[in-house]
């Protein structure tokens, strides 16, 4: 065996074979080996029912199942090894009509990403599937490029292709330990003997959280048992040429389809759902091949629904029984990407429809590694999303929940409470005692809207009960004053002697030369794509706060500190625990803030886009003046045990100014309003500076920062999208993202996010777009919710262009 590479996979399912094959299709195959403990695909893939949906809610995510669907029907040919490729397609049933909106969401991502998908009638779902009983059905969503494949011969195709590349797969060879050199490259420790390499990757699969304790990491994975049953021959099919789709069933939280002649039925229970290995600690270590016995019982109220829809089931025979052992993460995404804290260690792990995600999460974790970017946008996949608050008892209660809902629509705005809080700011109790009704954001409950007199949110995909009081809490802001617990924040303090110029060269922006300064930064990546955002304050000549989304804590950490050179004396500290964050806002904030402070808060002494320590109702703070809704206020950087103490008397005083809390909803709409791209949404690793229209934030004229070259070539060589802002003509739904945008019915763009501007009474939205239809003016069409709408591309934000108010 080889004793060096450059990069070694452990693990030789679908998640780490469809990486190797595609780090070979990069040009590394000479330099990759993978290492399986027993036979290829001996953890969860031999087992699978090998299906591969394409109808995925999330514009990224189907972005890597389409992929896996359009390389699986070739492997077969490419390779020679047989995959039993059925490109029978998926029918998933809605019995709400709620779920006849989710399809039309998901039908306008499918045209950005370019599977087949058709909304049909129960006689349409009759005549794909005869012996379906649509009793209560409304519609079908059909995914016509789609099917089912033979997990481990497809596997074995993958490997196949892989060593064709010159990539090397060791079986039977345990990894028994990882160690970091002096150096920084990784030594794998193997029954065969040590490895020393640049790159780890962890796709273990049930065994990954072990794997990643070696290394001190805390991977958030519960494996969880599912079961399939295969029935006897049916003479139904026997007596038909034609394959039925795969049908999704919420009614019995269930998958069923033919297996050649005969059937399968997958259940998801609501109930009972069992984890495995618990005499262990939940997980395996020795497990190889490994299935359970059967467990009828869990399953029994699942399958009872399926042989109601199915009645050809109900007479035939079981012929056998899969129940095994899958991983599952907290929120049932794959972790694809860096590990926190550590470099050149990756994870591939954490797949519970991995056989669905192998290949397309090969596929852009391998451009991740070999080009440092992807084409899609991985927040959503990054391992970070989780961090210390993600624990067993989280993650556990996490992977229940979601396995339950496995098919059970999750509406917008609904709130599942498994695992919450996890993480709140001494506000909490506080604020919920008030009506305040949280979402989750890197574990953190933040507040979404205030519910003053008890009601509650009807869920839904179009504008709700709610609208109204969301539109009096942006009102609020706008015409008096508001205030939100934003301790979510991630915070970090840079400090030292070397910290500007550390900041200046890791970000396209120039930090504050003055004192009190603060400066909205980019960083990028080698091209020149935006990898984070942060709000850069001066403290002092050699010390900086900054400030960057909440659930980009520990990636944003990463990407300071292993940004810093060795030889820089910086000094970053993640300070996001010690302080409490309120945002105070609104044209009466100044009247409210000078009444309980000391300090000069007049526009000459304390102007926009800078910061002070100052004292408040007695409290030594950091106070901002900057926001992200566009009006005159502040947001007050405090310890955080004095975050009630301090609200206490905002409230207070507040009240003759007419004070409210706001939430997030609130905020999205005052931002569209005024313009702000956010952060992972518009902002992402898909696009530079340049396609977002935000040159002004670059400052060309420093000597470099990371991108610098890059961005500079690509004003030279023009760019193939943009990012616009536009007004929608809309109905009674706005812009949630993915939407697509079509010109003389071709697609030329895709939203990223959007809502209702209160202030303006407009529906605005964001959107990548094709340049040609970029400038302001210019005009197309959306589709949401699978009706065509007007979109106008904007010039300027629709809500105080000049910054009147932010500067008054
Ligand atoms: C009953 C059932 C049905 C399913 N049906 C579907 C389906 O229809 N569609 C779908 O998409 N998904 C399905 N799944 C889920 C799917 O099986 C998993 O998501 C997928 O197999 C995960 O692949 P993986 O590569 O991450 O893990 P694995 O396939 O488990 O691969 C991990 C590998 O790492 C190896 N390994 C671990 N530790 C070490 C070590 N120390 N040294 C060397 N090697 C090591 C293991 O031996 C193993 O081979 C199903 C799961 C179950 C239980």
């Amino acid at each position: 065996m080889k004793s060096h590479a450059r990069v070694v996979i452990i693990g030789g399912g679908m998640m780490g074979v469809g990486l190797l094959y595609h780090l070979a299709a990069e040009g590394w195959g000479e330099d990759c080996i993978l290492v399986e403990k027993g036979e290829l695909t001996s953890g969860s893939t031999w087992h699978a029912a090998g299906q591969c949906p394409s109808f995925i809610a999330d514009y990224n995510m189907a972005k890597i199942h389409h992929y896996s669907n359009t390389l699986y029907p070739k492997l077969e040919e490419m390779t020679g090894q047989a995959t039993s490729w059925h490109g029978c397609g998926g029918i998933r049933l809605a019995t709400r009509p709620e779920e006849l909106d989710y399809f039309r969401l998901v039908k306008g991502i499918a045209a950005n990403v370019g599977f087949r998908m058709q909304i049909i009638s129960p006689e349409e779902i009759k005549r794909l599937n005869p012996f379906l009983d649509t009793t209560g059905v409304i519609a079908g969503a059909w995914t016509l490029d789609d099917g089912h494949v033979d997990p481990a011969g497809c596997c074995n195709a993958m490997a196949i292709a892989a060593r064709n590349l010159g990539a090397t797969i060791v079986r039977y060879n345990r990894v028994t330990g990882i160690n970091q050199l002096a150096n920084g490259e990784w030594q794998v420790v193997t029954e065969q003997g040590n490895i020393t390499c640049e790159h780890v990757v962890n796709a273990g699969g049930c065994y990954a959280a072990r794997i990643g304790a070696w290394v001190g990491l805390n991977i958030p994975i519960i494996n969880l048992k599912h079961q399939y049953l295969v029935t006897e021959p049916i003479q139904e099919f026997v007596d038909r040429d034609q394959e039925i789709p795969v049908m999704r069933d919420p009614y019995s939280n269930a998958y069923y389809r033919q297996e050649q002649k005969s059937g399968l039925i997958g259940i998801y229970e609501r109930s009972n759902w069992r984890e495995a290995w618990l005499e262990s600690g939940g997980q395996a270590w020795t497990a190889e091949n490994e299935l359970f016995a059967p467990e009828y019982d869990p399953i029994m109220p699942g399958l009872e629904r399926v042989m109601e829809r199915m009645p050809i089931f109900a007479d035939a025979g079981i012929i056998r029984v899969v129940n095994g052992a899958s991983p599952r993460s907290p929120d049932h995404n794959p972790l694809l990407g860096p590990a926190p804290g550590l470099r050149n260690f990756w994870l591939s792990c954490g797949a519970s429809i991995g056989i669905a995600q192998g290949a397309g999460a090969g596929k852009y974790l391998a451009q991740l590694m070999v080009h440092g970017e992807t084409e899609i946008n991985m927040v959503r996949v990054d391992p970070r999303r989780f961090g210390a608050f993600s624990g067993q008892e989280y993650n556990r209660a996490k992977a229940h929940q979601s396995y339950k809902y496995m098919y059970v629509l999750h509406l917008p705005g609904e709130e599942r409470p498994a695992g919450r809080p996890a993480r709140t700011s001494p506000l909490y109790n506080k604020l919920k005692g008030k009506g305040c009704v949280h979402m989750e954001a890197f574990g953190w409950e933040r507040p979404k809207w205030f519910s003053l007199d008890g009601i509650r949110e009807e869920y839904g995909f179009r504008r709700n009960n709610i609208f109204d009081i969301v539109a009096a809490e942006c009102r609020a802001v706008r015409e008096r004053v508001g205030v939100r617990d934003l301790s979510s924040f991630a915070k970090y303090d840079v400090s030292g002697a070397d910290a500007e110029a550390f900041l200046n060269r890791l970000f396209a922006n120039r930090v504050a030369r003055r004192k009190g300064g603060i400066v909205l930064a980019h960083a990028l990546n080698e091209r020149g794509r935006i990898e984070g955002e942060f709000t850069i304050t001066r403290l002092a000549d050699d010390r900086f706060y900054l400030l960057s989304a909440a659930v980009a804590e520990l990636r944003d950490f990463d990407l300071l500190r292993q940004g810093k050179r060795e030889d820089e004396k910086v000094i970053i500290t993640n300070v996001t625990d010690d302080y409490g964050v309120l945002i105070v806002v609104g044209p009466r904030s100044r009247d409210l803030l000078e009444k309980i402070s000391d300090a000069d808060l007049s526009n000459d002494r304390f102007p926009w886009l800078t910061g002070k320590e100052i004292n408040l109702a007695g409290v030594p703070m950091r106070a901002l003046r900057i926001n992200y809704v566009g009006e005159l206020g502040w947001e007050l950087h405090l310890p955080m045990a004095q975050l009630e103490q301090v609200y206490d008397v905002l409230w207070a005083e507040g009240e003759r100014y007419g004070i409210v809390d706001f939430g997030s909803y609130a905020v999205n709409g005052l931002r569209l309003e005024k313009a702000y791209a956010g952060w992972g949404v518009e902002l992402t690793n898909e696009i530079t500076m340049i396609e977002a229209g935000m040159e002004r934030f670059v400052k060309f004229d420093k000597d470099d920062f990371v991108g610098r070259q890059a961005l500079l070539r690509r004003k030279t060589e023009g760019i193939q999208t943009r990012l616009v802002y536009i007004e929608v003509a809309a109905g009674d739904a706005d812009v949630r993202g993915g939407e697509p945008l079509f010109a003389d019915e071709k697609v030329i763009g895709v939203t990223t996010s959007g809502g209702y501007g209160f202030t303006v009474k407009k529906s605005l939205a964001f959107a990548f777009v094709d340049p040609q239809f970029a400038s302001p003016g210019s005009t197309f069409e959306i589709e949401i919710l699978a009706e065509r709408h007007r979109a106008t591309v904007l010039a300027e934000p629709a809500y105080d262009p000049k910054n009147v108010r932010l500067r008054s």
